[in-house]
């Protein structure tokens, strides 16, 4: 029998559970654990052997646990001391009121097509996803009044399975919504909430699910239900299909089903927050209910809008936005942009790219068109998209495009491995959380001694190699891998030896196989007999990018290849897991795109925090995070394979491995420790979720609840 909560959601996942232990179900099912060491420590206490087993995933494990274990931990004093403690942990957070913030903010609803939040709901795909996943989480601890809006995709994830010939096969991975922390939410009548999306004929239906993130509340949207055929069950079965027709269908339910979803529910917002142009429809949306609820005429709704909603833009191509034909739209659009009181041409121009306007409706000009608010997510990247969208605004100089930039950050409790985490909470202080977007706090860790950095960092090292090789060692014994497979996955990897991590999507632009340019240069650097070096690939090429799978190939060939003997892995199925792993354990994170591609490059924040040390080209956040110490930076201004291979080569002939092989009297990397130090230092404060938050605060979150307040006190 299900147990219908106060508000009105319910869980089908969590076991009854006895009241001495009925707390364990409720931190389950908040994703607050996943960012608190104590809450993780908590689960693995109950039973090391299957938190292991299930994937770090507290669901699966209660519901595999037995009854009569339970009973026990229940008399067990440790246990129980320990869960009374993260219980009242938990409790002080949820019910914390400050809000940190210098002014406070209206609340945001935010809407993204992704989310990463944890691999037991696999609704995400890359680097947008983490982004929404992170906002949501510093929101949390920020206590910012935040509400998400999102898709459940039953099939949503790829598995990545990489055949003997190293291509790559995709098996779709259906997500279990038995063990996954999500909840239904239900209408009046206990009845799993369903809404109707307005405008699509014949109608289609979602259901609505919610997931906790701390103190903030993520709303998804299903629509593989009963109610509607097989070809609208799957409007939301896969992350941006392919199928024109389905992805239009999909940003529909998306934007305007998501804004429906905040109607029903009677959800508060006064700030629309759309990252990247997928759920823009949302905009439209909310103009129109403005007209049918407020009867306040199209100019002024317009205007309400566009100062009240702000737009992240992600990409730094045109050719990579979506656009729909004329034809497409006002298949769809016919009715609604009466209801708007406009005519097609009208509606049609918010679309409209002056550089292409017969291509059709553009989903990110409508968003640059319809928000006064809008940002690039790092400097370097803001310049690319002011040049690249200055004729929407009718600009020859990209000096007077509006358009700013907040330079992403991390969710530092999530990315930071945690016995890193508890180091600070000693040499920080307990509360550096809330004091940590500021640089002079982190000057502590110039405090740590050498020792015990680099034993940290060799644990991290120790558990990336082994839970590399345990998931080969797994696939062997199931599958019977060829052993030269196994060797190309990275059964061979030694902690003891320096490594280049490359983990990232496998396509074209970012170049993942261009340290293979050369390859007797890279044997020289590989099987150097004193200093060796080891790289470990990862990343998935999308499902339709078959230059990306054959970038792919030629890298898992190259390990397979006996001259590199083993020290070149490619680590199948990259995700939220294997990134922990990896962003810890390298010695080195690479990093070199086509410039000026990478909008951003998030990873190589998570690595630096970590004491990985960066090792890019000026592209996305390093020109901002370099400073000569901290990391490296190689390549010229132009993109150049040749060019940029042999400076990529000389870097680490001449830079990296002579820091990382001279070691001090005690044995240790002295110089190496002195530049891990200054990059946690420099790079912590500055990109970290909470001065990305700051920013949208003080840029626009904050300058846009003031408008509001002003128009409140004024009609
Ligand atoms: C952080 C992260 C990304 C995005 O980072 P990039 O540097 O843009 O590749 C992608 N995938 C995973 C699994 C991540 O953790």
């Amino acid at each position: 029998m299900e147990k219908i909560k106060q508000d009105g959601s319910t869980n089908i996942a969590i076991p009854e559970l006895s009241e001495e232990i009925a707390g364990l179900g409720e931190i389950a099912l908040n994703l607050w654990w996943t960012w608190n060491p104590r809450g993780k420590g908590l689960f693995e206490l109950l039973n090391p052997y299957l938190w292991k087993e299930s994937g770090q995933n507290p669901i699966e494990m209660l519901k595999k646990i037995h009854k009569e274990e339970l009973q026990n931990l229940c008399k067990n004093e440790n246990f129980m001391r320990e869960y009374r403690y993260v219980r009242a942990l938990f409790k002080q957070y949820m019910n914390d009121k400050t809000v940190y913030s210098e002014e406070e903010p209206l609340p945001i609803a935010y809407f993204c097509a992704e989310y990463g939040l944890h691999h037991s709901i696999p609704i995400y795909s890359g680097g947008l996803g983490f982004l929404a996943g992170d906002i949501l989480k510093e929101s949390s601890d920020m206590g910012l009044p935040m509400v998400g809006i999102g898709f459940m995709y039953p099939e949503g994830y790829v598995r990545q399975v990489i055949g003997s010939d190293g291509w790559q096969n995709g098996a779709n991975e259906t997500i279990d919504k038995d063990t996954a922390p999500i909840e239904r939410v239900l209408d009046k009548d206990g009845n799993h909430l369903t809404i109707q999306i307005p405008f699509i004929d014949p109608p289609v239906f979602a259901t609505i699910w919610k997931i906790n993130v701390g103190r903030v509340t993520l709303y998804l949207l299903d629509t593989d239900i009963d109610q509607n055929d097989p070809w609208d069950r799957q409007i939301s079965s896969h992350l941006y299909t392919p199928d024109i027709h389905q992805r239009l269908r999909q940003q529909i339910v998306l934007g305007i089903g998501g804004y429906r979803v905040l109607e029903v529910l009677g959800v508060k917002y006064s700030i629309l927050h759309l990252n990247e142009g997928h759920p823009a429809f949302a905009l439209f949306e909310r103009v129109r209910t403005l007209i049918e609820n407020e009867k306040i005429g199209l100019e002024d709704a317009l205007e309400r809008v566009r100062t009240t909603s702000i737009f992240t833009t992600h990409t730094p191509l045109q050719a990579a936005t979506d656009v729909y034909s004329f034809d497409m739209m006002s298949h769809y659009f016919g009715d609604y942009w009466k209801r708007l009181g406009m005519d097609k041409e009208q509606f049609m121009r918010f679309g409209l790219n002056p550089d292409a306007p017969q291509s059709g409706f553009n989903m990110t000009v409508f968003g640059l068109k319809m928000c006064d608010h809008i940002n690039a997510v790092s400097k370097k990247h803001c310049e690319v998209t002011k040049e690249i969208w200055k004729n929407v605004f009718d600009q020859a100089d990209t000096a007077s495009v509006p358009i700013d930039y907040v330079t992403n950050g991390v969710h530092l409790p999530t990315w930071l491995g945690d016995e890193l985490f508890e180091e600070l909470d000693r040499a920080l202080g307990e509360n550096w959380s809330h004091m940590q977007a500021e640089p002079d706090l982190w000057l502590r860790i110039q405090d740590l001694s050498d020792h015990k950095i680099w034993n940290l960092h060799y644990i991290y090292k120790v558990r990336m190699v082994n839970f590399i090789r345990e998931l080969v060692r797994r696939k062997w014994a199931d599958e019977g891998i060829d052993p030269l497979v196994a060797m190309a996955e990275g059964v061979m990897l030694d902690p003891d030896i320096l490594t280049i991590g490359f983990a990232r999507r496998m396509t074209g632009y970012k170049r993942p196989d261009l340290i293979l340019h050369d390859l007797d240069r890279l044997d020289r650097i590989i099987n150097n007999f004193e200093r060796p070096v080891q790289i470990i690939f990862a990343g998935k090429a999308h499902p339709s990018d078959n230059p990306g799978k054959k970038i792919l190939q030629r890298i898992f060939k190259a390990a397979q290849d006996p001259r590199f003997r083993g020290r070149i892995a490619f680590v199948e199925d990259y995700g939220e897991s294997l990134a922990k792993y990896l962003v810890r354990g390298c010695d080195v994170w690479l990093n070199n795109p086509v410039l000026p591609m990478e909008a951003c490059g998030t990873s190589g924040i998570k690595a630096s925090i970590n004491g990985t040390l960066h090792c890019s080209s000026l592209d996305g956040w390093w020109p901002e995070g370099y400073n000569g110490e901290n990391g490296w930076a190689f390549g010229g201004d132009v993109s150049n394979d040749e060019a940029d291979a042999a400076a990529l080569y000389d870097t680490i002939e001449q830079k990296i491995v002579p820091l990382y092989y001279t070691l001090d009297e005690q044995k240790r990397p002295g110089g190496w420790i002195r530049m891990m130090k200054e990059a946690m230092v420099s790079v912590s404060p500055v990109f970290s979720a909470r001065r990305m938050m700051k920013d949208y605060l003080n840029k626009f979150y904050i300058p846009a609840s003031r408008i509001v307040r002003n128009m409140e006190k004024t009609s």
